[in-house]
C-alpha cells in the first residue's frame, strides 16, 4: 500500500468510524495493516477529543508483529523508564555469578534502594538461591450430581493420569502435566492440574492442556460430570490467595545471605540486630495484625518493576509478590531469607515477543528458550528471587537506621537534581 492510498484509505475509514459503521477492532481487517489501523485509532481519538497523542505515537513496536498475540485496539505505546542494578552475586543452580537486573519503575529511589542491597548482598558472598517447585496451575470447575459421584469421579481421574497427560503432549511440546491436586466442595470438583511448561510461564499453555482434558473427560467419562468452567479460581490466576501461597504456583523459590555486620554497617549504615527486630515487629507482627496473606516489606516493588522490563504478565504481581521474609542473628551477623512460593515468570511467550523486553532479558543473559528447555524460566527466577532479597534486605535497613524517608526526599522529589543544579 504506498502512503497516497494509505492516507485516502485512512481519511475514508477515519469517516467510516465516525457514522458508526466500523468498529475499532475491524481497522487490522479493513485496512489490511496493523500499523495503519494503530495510527487510524489513535487519530480518531485526537479528533474526537480534541486531545495530541504524539508521545503514545512515539515507539519503535511494529504493531504487525504483535497482531493476533499481545494486543487489541492497540493506539501506540506508554514507555515506562529502566534502571538497572548489580552487579548482583546469585549462587544458584542455574544463575551462577554476577548479575545486572533491569527494573522499569517511576518510583524514584527504588533502583537505588535496590542497588545498595544488591552491593551489600554481594559483599556478603551472593545470594544463594533454590527453586523447590516449578509448576503451572489451571484448576478446571467440574460439576457432578451429588458427593457420591464427585469421589468417584476424583477416582477415575487418578487412575486414568497416563492418559489425560497423552492427551496435553497433542496440544503442547514443552508442556507437560505433572500431577492434579483435586478438591471436593458438596457435589462440586476442582482438579487443579500442575503442568511443567519449559521456559514459558505457562497459563496459556496450561488452559489449553486443561481444555483438552476436559474435552476427553466429557467424552470418556461414564458417570455424569461436566466442565462447567474451564477455570475455577482454585489455580488461582491474578488473585492474592492462601492455596497458592501454602501449594505453590509458577516456581517456589527461596533466597538467602548471610550478612555480616561490618557489610551491614558500612553498606547499609544499619545495625544487624535493629535489621532483625524490624522484621520480625514489622513484617511477621505487623501483616500479621493487618491480616495481610503476604509477610514482607515490599516484594510486589521488585516483582513490579522486573516484570514490566522483561515482559512478564504484570497482572501477575498479585502471586508473584505473595511471600515471607525471615530473619536470624548468627552471632553478631544477620541471616535473611525471602520465601517466594508463586512466582510466575517465563523467557519465551506474551510480552517477552517484544524487542525492548527481550533486550532487557538479554541483560540478564535470558532471552529466549533455553537448552535444555526450561533452564532460562529457572534462571530468571532465582535472579528475580536474589533481586528481591536485594531490595527486602535494604529497605529494612533503612527503616532501622531511620533513613527511608530522607531516600524518598532526595530521590523521588527532585532534591538530588536541584543539588546538582546549585553545584
Ligand atoms: P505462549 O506464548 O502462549 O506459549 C508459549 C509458546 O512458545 C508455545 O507455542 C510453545 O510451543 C512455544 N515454545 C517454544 N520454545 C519453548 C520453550 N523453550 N519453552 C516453552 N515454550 C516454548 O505463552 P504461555 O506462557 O503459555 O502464556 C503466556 C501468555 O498467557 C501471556 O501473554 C499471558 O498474558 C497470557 N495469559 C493467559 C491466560 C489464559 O487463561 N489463557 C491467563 C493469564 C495470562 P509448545 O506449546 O508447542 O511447546
Amino acid at each position: 500500500m504506498d502512503a497516497g492510498r494509505s492516507a485516502a484509505d485512512i481519511e475514508e475509514v477515519l469517516a467510516r468510524l465516525e457514522r458508526g459503521e466500523v468498529s475499532f477492532s475491524k481497522l487490522e481487517e479493513v485496512l489490511g495493516n496493523a500499523n495503519l489501523a494503530v495510527l487510524t485509532r489513535r487519530r480518531f481519538l485526537e479528533r474526537k477529543l480534541g486531545v495530541s497523542l504524539s508521545g503514545i505515537a512515539s515507539t519503535i513496536i511494529d504493531f504487525e508483529e504483535l497482531y493476533g498475540y499481545n494486543i487489541e485496539n492497540a493506539i501506540g505505546a506508554v514507555q515506562i523508564p529502566v534502571g538497572v542494578v548489580g552487579p548482583l552475586k546469585v549462587n544458584g543452580d542455574y544463575a551462577k555469578g554476577e548479575f545486572y537486573v533491569p527494573l522499569a519503575t517511576t518510583e524514584g529511589a527504588l533502583v537505588a534502594s535496590v542497588n545498595r542491597g544488591a552491593k551489600a548482598v554481594t559483599a556478603s558472598g551472593g545470594a544463594y538461591v533454590k527453586v523447590l517447585k516449578d509448576g503451572m496451575t489451571r484448576a478446571p470447575l467440574i460439576w457432578t450430581p451429588s458427593v457420591i459421584e464427585a469421589s468417584k469421579f476424583v477416582e477415575w481421574v487418578k487412575a486414568n493420569m497416563e492418559v489425560l497427560k497423552s492427551k496435553v503432549s497433542e496440544v503442547t511440546r514443552h508442556g507437560s502435566l505433572q500431577d492434579v491436586q483435586p478438591f471436593i466442595v458438596g457435589n462440586l470438583v476442582w482438579l487443579r492440574f500442575i503442568y511443567r511448561t519449559g521456559d514459558a510461564m505457562g497459563m496459556n499453555m496450561a488452559t489449553l492442556a486443561s481444555d483438552r482434558i476436559c474435552s476427553y473427560i466429557e467424552e470418556h467419562y461414564e458417570g455424569d460430570a461436566r466442565c462447567i468452567s474451564l477455570s475455577g479460581n482454585m489455580c488461582t490466576d491474578k488473585k492474592p490467595a492462601f492455596i497458592n501461597r501454602l501449594l505453590g504456583r509458577g516456581k517456589y523459590v527461596v533466597s538467602e545471605a548471610v550478612i555480616p555486620r561490618s557489610v551491614a554497617e558500612s553498606v547499609l549504615k544499619a545495625r544487624t540486630d535493629l535489621i532483625h527486630y524490624i522484621n520480625q515487629a514489622k513484617n511477621l507482627l505487623g501483616s500479621s495484625v493487618a491480616g495481610s496473606v503476604s509477610f514482607n516489606a515490599h516484594y510486589a516493588n521488585v516483582i513490579a518493576a522486573v516484570f514490566i522490563a522483561t515482559g512478564q504478565d504484570v497482572a501477575q504481581v498479585v502471586e508473584s509478590s505473595m511471600g515471607f521474609t525471615w530473619t536470624e542473628l548468627r552471632g553478631e551477623d544477620l541471616y535473611i531469607s525471602v520465601t517466594l512460593p508463586s512466582l510466575e515468570v517465563g523467557t519465551i511467550g506474551g510480552g517477552t515477543r517484544l524487542r525492548t523486553q527481550r533486550e532487557a532479558l538479554s541483560i540478564i543473559g535470558v532471552a529466549g528458550g533455553g537448552d535444555p528447555p526450561g533452564v532460562n524460566a529457572l534462571k530468571l527466577a532465582e535472579i528475580v528471587a536474589a533481586t528481591v532479597l536485594a531490595g527486602e534486605l535494604n529497605l529494612l535497613a533503612a527503616l532501622a537506621s531511620g533513613h527511608l524517608a530522607k531516600a524518598h526526599e532526595k530521590l523521588g522529589r527532585g532534591r538530588a537534581r536541584q543539588a546538582r543544579l546549585e553545584r
